[in-house]
């Protein structure tokens, strides 16, 4: 169940915890890993850790916000069986605290990047005659989290970014789905305590594993099992759907 055999994925982010655990149970679903990241180095050492385990991985520098950066990853990678719009930052702050550049930044990675990545794998998918694709979003689009203003703007343009690619594609067998995660313990979690919560670190991270439902953050590997099922033949009538992995938070 859920192969991914003999298909090419392409994971941004994937040097660093979501994205990093969907590379890894990728491939040893059998694709053919390529991680756009940042820099080389930080897509290495998942890429060597997936060879070490008999896999095939790439690494390609790109920062997602640039187009022709984009574009000539994807022009190297050839084929695009898989895609999952992954990479993204955090911001905190409300409409009157989140300034312009701010707002600007978030909007260019979290959005212009999903954009840029759909505008360089779309074309490739429907010459060889179909694809899957899943774009990270968040319940910030779903609840519109507390001093969460541009964050949770990005990920809102995700899901209609997701319906439209769905409902233009359907005669051409790509098909598009969002995640919508609550809290996962990754780096962007242990980045935004160590910030904005400086020698509290523990309480914190107690307080917010305790304010999901379920009483703790999601994993990084619950989040990629999800995302393999929707890229996988299995998900062949999924498409223009976002799924919740929230441990109850949206309805609970
Ligand atoms: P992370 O910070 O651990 O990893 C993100 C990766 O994206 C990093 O490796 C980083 O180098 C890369 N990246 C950032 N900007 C980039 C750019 N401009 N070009 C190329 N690569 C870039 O984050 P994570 O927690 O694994 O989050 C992954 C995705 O999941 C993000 O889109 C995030 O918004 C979303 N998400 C995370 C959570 C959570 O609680 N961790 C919850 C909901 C949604």
């Amino acid at each position: 169940m859920f192969s991914l055999t003999n298909k090419k994925a392409v994971i941004t982010g994937g040097g660093s915890g979501i994205g990093r655990a969907i590379s890894l149970l990728f491939a040893r679903q059998g694709a053919e890993v390529h991680i756009i990241e940042l820099t080389a180095e930080a897509g290495q050492q998942v890429a060597d850790e997936i060879r070490q385990a008999g896999g095939t991985a790439h690494v390609h520098a790109a920062d997602v916000s640039q187009q022709a950066q984009v574009v000539a990853a994807f022009q190297a990678i050839g084929q695009v069986d898989v895609l999952v719009n992954n990479a993204g930052i955090a911001h905190v702050g409300n409409v009157e605290t989140t300034p312009e550049a701010d707002f600007e930044r978030v909007y260019q990675v979290n959005v212009k990047g999903a954009y840029n990545c759909l505008f360089a794998a779309v074309p490739l998918m429907k010459a060889q005659g179909g694809g899957a694709i899943v774009n990270m979003a968040s319940i910030a689009a779903h609840v519109g989290l507390t001093d969460r203003f541009a964050y949770s703007m990005s990920k809102g343009a995700i899901f209609a970014m997701t319906l439209s690619v769905a409902r233009d594609y359907l005669g051409s067998n790509i098909r598009c789905n969002s995640i919508s995660p609550a809290r996962v313990h990754t780096p962007f979690v242990d980045g935004f305590i160590a910030k904005n919560y400086a020698g509290r670190e523990d309480e914190i991270f107690d307080k917010l594993s305790k304010s999901q439902p379920i009483g703790r953050m999601g994993q990084p590997d619950e989040v990629a099992a999800l995302a393999l099922y929707l890229c996988s033949d299995e998900a062949g009538f999924v498409t223009g759907c976002d799924y919740p992995l929230d441990g109850g938070f949206i309805k609970l």
